[in-house]
């Protein structure tokens, strides 16, 4: 299958092809079919860093963003914010055709006293988004996504693990407009396969 056969936006296919992807990988071929699917299902994913990921995520985000509002809708979690730096540079070289616009959730980047985002995706870290929830900086009624990237990496760290759950807690539950919810870790020891059914529960699974 190519990009445009997977119903991408052309400005996204543009970006694509500026970054010299030519073909999906073997992850986005079997993911996007189903991360992009209405109504918009669950996801877990298996899969290393280098086999594509953090583009079939980036996509999905950007691919359920509504441009015309200016309103956060997809969070996107990292466990370091170095991770959350790198897929933000993925979210602007893919969106570059697109009007997209992005905001951190990572300690201290935001002024002190700054009152609202109205960027289309945010990403961050777990205890940042917490606090910018909270003092609803962040708002979150209108998001459709929610992403945890490298989430073994995350439930090393102590109490990283219930952070993502608080952030998850945070969000809407409409049984009518659930939040997609993506999941994407290298390895699926039990601990990890128990949060992830718990944090993305009725997923697709997909490994590779
Ligand atoms: P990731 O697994 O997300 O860490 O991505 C690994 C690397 O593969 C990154 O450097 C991407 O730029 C590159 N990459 C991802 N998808 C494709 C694709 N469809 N074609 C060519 N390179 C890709």
């Amino acid at each position: 299958k190519t990009f445009e056969e997977l119903g991408l936006h052309r400005d996204l296919l543009k970006g694509l092809f500026q970054m010299g992807f030519s073909k999906p990988s073997k992850i986005q071929e079997r993911a996007l079919p189903l991360l992009l699917s209405n109504p918009p299902t669950n996801m877990i994913g298996q899969s290393q860093s280098g086999t594509g990921k953090t583009a079939a995520f980036v996509l999905t985000m950007l691919s359920r963003v509504d441009f015309s509002k200016n309103q956060t809708q997809a969070l996107c979690l990292a466990p370091s914010r170095e991770l959350a730096r790198q897929i933000m540079s993925v979210i602007l070289v893919m969106g570059k055709f697109t009007a997209i616009q992005t905001e951190y959730a990572i300690k201290d980047h935001l002024p002190r006293g700054a009152t609202r985002v109205t960027a289309h995706i945010v990403v961050g870290t777990a205890g940042t988004m917490i606090e910018l929830i909270r003092k609803k900086v962040i708002d979150v009624s209108g998001i459709k996504v929610f992403v945890l990237d490298e989430a073994d990496n995350m439930l090393d760290q102590d109490g990283l693990g219930d952070q993502t759950l608080r952030v998850k807690n945070m969000l809407p539950r409409s049984p009518t407009n659930p939040i997609q919810i993506i999941l994407f870790s290298a390895t699926f020891p039990d601990h990890v396969r128990n949060f992830a059914s718990k944090f993305a529960p009725n997923a697709n699974k997909i490994e590779l």
